[in-house]
């Protein structure tokens, strides 16, 4: 699939609606936003529907006039001509807003490698660091054939993206190519450090608290192989916390030098677990997939219809034979 299909698709038609993955962080927000407000630019009619609430840190990013969250949306399904999904690598993870949408053609645009192409269009770019830096990339590389000028606030946006998904420029992700694209970002005036204490360093007092209980939990195997921290739904309760005061949690048991992998278990809705994953060796995309979940080599999840302990011994013992060279 070529990237002018899309930069036609763009061009041609009037009407867009844009999606992102359940659970939205930075760089699902950050290529929603960027896409929707150079969308805007070019003159088109554009509606971002989230999936849920926008994270409080996130609500600082530059955005397009129309915006809804799906609960006030549900119902009310739109017509469009184009529906663009980001940073989802499958159609589930953006099912409840796409099903209420009737459109003509579905644009699929995402880096995970795990993307299973549901799209009428799928502009997937596995060795981009972040859906952002997949969009900017397509903005330069097509310049002849789109006219628009990118600006401050769209830079602001992409740049948010490529800074959250590469873990601040730390992760393996983190290669030239996505430092190129953030200094080309930043060259339309995007004041980096505005943008890193807006999602870094502006936690609640009550975050801080729940963080604080939830490390509280934290257990290392025997061979210091594997750390997890286990988020009983009490415990989210507690503090009203959501996947939002959760994003990045996981660097903790990550950052402990002898583990090879880390693991957040949250507990949802009755009998589910959600599971993330993050190793600095290992292929955790490969075996969250084993369980119909998915993600990218070193940063991957999966929902268990297992209760928080049952999804507890189901994965360690996983990842344990995955230590031992099996599977
Ligand atoms: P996180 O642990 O931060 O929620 O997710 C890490 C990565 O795995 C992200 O790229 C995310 O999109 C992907 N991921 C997390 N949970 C799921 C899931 O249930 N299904 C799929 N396909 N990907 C997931
Ligand atoms: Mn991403």
């Amino acid at each position: 699939m070529s990237k002018s299909d899309v930069i036609s698709k763009l061009n041609e038609l009037e009407k867009f609606v844009i999606t992102c993955h359940v659970s939205a962080d930075g760089d699902a927000i950050g290529s929603a936003n960027g896409l929707g407000l150079l969308l805007e630019k070019l003159g088109k009619e554009v509606l971002i529907i989230y999936p849920e609430e926008i994270p409080e840190k996130y609500k600082f990013l530059p955005k397009p006039e129309n915006i809804e969250i799906f609960e006030e949306s549900q119902n009310k399904t739109k017509k469009t001509q184009a529906l663009i999904t980001l940073d989802s690598s499958d159609r589930d993870r953006v099912e409840f807003v796409a099903g209420q949408v009737d459109y003509d053609v579905l644009i699929n645009i995402d880096h995970h490698p795990t993307n299973t192409m549901f799209g009428q269009l799928n502009l997937v770019e596995p060795d981009k660091a972040a859906t952002c830096q997949v969009i900017f990339d397509l903005l330069e590389s097509s310049k002849d054939k789109l006219d628009i000028d990118l600006d401050k606030d769209i830079a602001t946006s992409l740049y948010a993206g490529i800074l959250t998904d590469t873990g601040c420029f730390k992760f393996e992700n983190a290669d030239q190519k996505a430092f190129e694209a953030a200094t080309r970002l930043i060259s339309y005036g995007v004041e980096t450090h505005v943008v890193a204490r807006e999602i870094y360093e502006s936690m609640s007092v009550k975050t801080f608290y729940f963080i604080r209980d939830l490390l509280n939990t934290l257990k290392i195997s025997e061979d210091n192989k594997i750390s997890w921290l286990s988020c009983s739904k009490d415990l989210l309760d507690k503090y009203e916390a959501g996947s939002d005061e959760l994003e990045g949690v996981i660097n903790f048991p990550k950052s402990l030098k002898p583990v090879e992998f880390a693991v957040l278990f949250k507990e949802t809705e009755e009998g589910y677990t959600k599971v993330g994953m993050r190793s600095n060796r290992y292929d955790v995309g490969k075996i969250a997939s084993e369980y119909q979940g998915g993600g990218h080599k070193r940063a991957a999840g999966c929902l268990l219809k297992l209760s928080l302990g049952e999804a507890r011994d189901e994965i360690i013992d996983r990842l344990k034979r995955e230590l031992k060279g099996g599977n």
